[in-house]
C-alpha cells in the first residue's frame, strides 16, 4: 500500500510538470523555430541541432569498421594506439568545415555535443564502446577558452560520453602555453610548437585507465601526439583517439 501511495504522489506531482515544460517549449518554438545549424532550414519535433538529412549526409569516414585507416596511419610510429578513429571528412567548402567553424568561432558548442552524441551512437554498434573507462578532450590553454567562452573538443567528449556511457574530464589535461595557431607550420614545426605544452594536474585519475582522447580536428596529428604522450607518461593503460574530423 505504500508503495502504491508513494508511486501515485509522484505521479500527480511530477506529470504536470513534465507536461508544462513541453508546452512551454512548442509555445517558444512556435516564435522562435529552431533552426538546422547545417542547413538552416526548420527543424521539426525530435530533431535537435541538425536536421535528419543533413545527419544523414554528413561525409562520415566509417573508421571504427576497419583494422587499419588513415587515423592510425597518421600516428603510426609517433603515438602507440589502440584505436584511432575521425567521424567526419574535413571537405573544403562542405558541410563539416560550416559546421566545424560555427563550433569553433560562432559560440555554437552545441554543435559539438550533437556530433559526439551521433558518433557514440555509431561506436556503440560494435564492441569498442567497453573498451575506454574515460574519454578525455585535448585541452585548450586557460587564455584562447576564456576568449572562446569553453573547449569545443569538450563538448565532442561530453556527446560521446553520453551515448558510450563512459565519464569524460576535462579537468584533467592541462595546456601549459598558449601556442600560435598550426594553420600556416609544417609538420616538423607543429610537433615543436605542442610538444612540451602539456601536463596534468595529477597522475591519479589517469594511471591505469584506458583513456579515449578527443580532439576537434586531426592535421599533422602533432597535437594528439604531444597529449597522447604525456598520457601515457602518466602511467595510463592506453591511449585511443577520436576526433570530429580529418582534414586531408
Ligand atoms: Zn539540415
Amino acid at each position: 500500500m505504500v508503495v502504491k501511495f508513494t508511486s501515485n504522489i509522484r505521479q500527480t506531482r511530477l506529470k504536470p510538470m513534465v507536461h508544462i515544460s513541453t508546452i512551454f517549449q512548442d509555445f517558444v518554438s512556435l516564435f522562435f523555430p529552431p533552426y538546422c545549424m547545417g542547413c538552416s532550414g526548420h527543424l521539426v519535433k525530435g530533431e535537435e541541432i541538425l536536421c535528419t538529412r543533413c545527419l544523414a549526409e554528413l561525409p562520415k569516414t566509417h573508421y571504427h569498421h576497419r583494422f587499419e585507416n588513415p587515423v592510425i596511419n597518421r600516428l603510426a610510429g609517433r603515438l602507440p594506439i589502440r584505436h584511432g578513429w575521425a567521424f567526419l571528412k574535413f571537405q573544403k567548402g562542405g558541410i563539416v568545415q560550416h559546421l566545424l567553424h560555427q563550433l569553433k568561432y560562432n559560440n555554437c558548442p552545441e554543435i559539438g555535443e550533437r556530433l559526439g552524441k551521433a558518433y557514440g551512437r555509431e561506436l556503440r554498434e560494435t564492441s569498442v564502446a567497453s573498451e575506454f573507462d574515460l574519454i578525455v578532450p585535448v585541452p585548450l590553454h586557460r587564455s584562447r577558452q576564456r576568449q572562446r567562452g569553453y573547449n569545443q573538443s569538450a563538448h565532442f567528449a561530453k556527446g560521446l560520453s553520453e551515448s558510450l556511457q563512459v565519464p569524460w574530464d576535462e579537468s584533467i589535461s592541462i595546456r601549459t602555453q598558449a601556442t600560435a595557431s598550426q594553420t600556416r607550420k609544417t609538420r616538423a614545426d607543429r610537433w615543436e610548437n605542442v610538444r612540451h605544452v602539456f601536463a596534468v594536474e595529477t597522475a591519479i585519475p589517469v594511471q591505469g585507465k584506458r583513456i579515449l582522447l578527443v580532439d576537434d580536428v586531426i592535421t599533422t596529428g602533432a597535437t594528439l601526439e604531444a597529449s597522447g604522450r604525456h598520457l601515457l607518461d602518466c602511467g595510463c593503460a592506453s591511449v585511443s583517439v577520436a576526433c570530429i574530423a580529418e582534414a586531408q
